[in-house]
């Protein structure tokens, strides 16, 4: 009964080990902003203490034909991609436009080439925008509450685009190899992200590839992430070879453009992050300026239930005037997200966006996390706040 299929979910160690061994098979091992505060724990660090060089130098010690590619990045793709929606949304429902010249001036700071934008086609994604980075919250839609799909954004999760990047973009312009020998390995501290990465609709790098030519025509269809390791998993597969991280340098020698990312990937790893990266991108392409600070305390923190806040923008479209945009962040499903949808379906509810995230806390105490610490720990390696402010408004 269980709705991700919990029974057929078995440990990939012991593939992704026998892959570790093929000489034409490159293992890109993908780790997900929460691993890197939980992965010491693990070896009898501090719960919270932040492993990142020490994390890939130990990973890349595995084998020879080892290639990271930080999930961490593929979460800042994510808030290009979403958060790009979500203000398209915002102008179409608030604003009232049904296009959006891009000028040249946003266009620089975006780098991208000046491009108007047809919005026509929000008029069927209705606001509040929910997200859908949490594969158990979408599972839970879908079972529960199918009739709140248009809400729901269309952007994959950072697991789902890092797939098809890495068969894509990194094989062929980065690491210059076959994208049929890349075997990706997302390291997860989730067990639901096992069953995303086994839905047959995920396959994105293989259509592409197909259709351009890239691979010959009769190519079997391959997933975009072959296997997910949990971060117990993750551990276990080092123990097994002898490799503990807190004895691995922290020095990243040489980084790959996949190995490189922001602070708003980062902060993907808690409940809350997923809003304050976009809503730091939605305030700067709203108003044309930076935000009056980059941090957003009112959604961060460890909370179980509901955070809301109001973020004031000053609208440039709408000459300065200012739109309050209503956040509401939940996380932990069981607590209020029954109630929050019944007022999205009703129309009631007055929110923007709604961030949800399955696992008390967010992603920092997903299930596949060391079971010794407490997520306040984690939070605070990966997502300080600062004590006056407290967790919540
Ligand atoms: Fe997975 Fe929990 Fe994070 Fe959702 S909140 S993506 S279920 S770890």
């Amino acid at each position: 009964n269980c709705p991700f299929q919990a029974i057929e979910q078995m440990s990939q160690i012991d593939e992704v080990s026998a892959r570790l061994k093929d000489p034409n098979t490159v293992v890109v091992f993908a780790p997900a902003p929460a691993v890197r505060v939980a992965l010491a724990e693990e070896f009898g660090g501090k719960t919270g203490e932040l492993t990142v060089g020490r994390m890939y130098n130990a990973f890349k010690k595995l084998g020879n034909n080892v290639k990271i590619y930080d999930i961490n990045l593929a979460a800042d793709q994510t808030i290009w991609e979403e958060g790009m929606e979500f203000i398209c949304k915002v102008l179409y429902h608030v604003v009232g436009l049904k296009k959006w010249e891009i000028d040249e001036e946003m266009a620089k700071a975006l780098g991208i080439e000046p491009v108007t934008i047809n919005l026509e086609w929000c008029e069927h994604h209705p606001l509040p925008h929910f997200t859908s980075c949490c594969p158990g919250w979408i599972r839970w839609m879908e079972l529960y509450a199918p009739a709140v799909r248009p809400h729901v954004s269309g952007t994959k999760s950072p697991q789902q685009i890092f797939g098809p990047s890495a068969k894509t973009w990194a094989a062929l312009d980065v690491w210059k190899v076959d994208p049929r020998k890349v075997y990706n390995v997302t390291v997860m501290p989730c067990t639901s992200k096992i069953f995303e990465a086994s839905r047959p609709e995920f396959k994105s790098a293989y259509e592409y590839l197909k259709e351009n030519g890239k691979i010959p025509e009769d190519t079997p269809p391959f997933p975009d992430v072959d296997a997910v390791l949990t971060t117990r998993d993750m551990a276990e597969l080092l123990r097994r070879n002898g490799i503990n991280p807190l004895e691995m340098p922290e020095k990243i020698e040489n980084p790959e453009p996949t190995e490189i990312y922001t602070g708003g990937g980062t902060i993907f790893g808690t409940s809350g992050g997923v809003t304050e990266a976009a809503l730091r991108m939605a305030y700067f392409v709203l108003s044309g300026e930076e935000p009056p600070k980059w941090d957003i305390y009112p959604v961060r923190g460890y909370t179980t239930g509901i955070r809301e806040a109001v973020i004031p923008i000053p609208v440039k479209l709408l000459g300065g005037k200012t739109f309050d945009l209503q956040v509401c962040v939940v996380n932990g499903n069981r607590n209020h997200l029954p109630q929050i949808v019944k007022e999205v379906l009703d129309g009631s509810s007055k929110y923007h966006w709604i961030e949800v995230m399955n696992c008390p806390g967010g992603c920092v105490d997903g299930g596949g996390q060391p079971v010794n610490g407490m997520g306040t720990g984690w939070i605070d390696g990966l997502f300080p706040i600062p004590k006056e402010v407290g967790n919540s408004i």
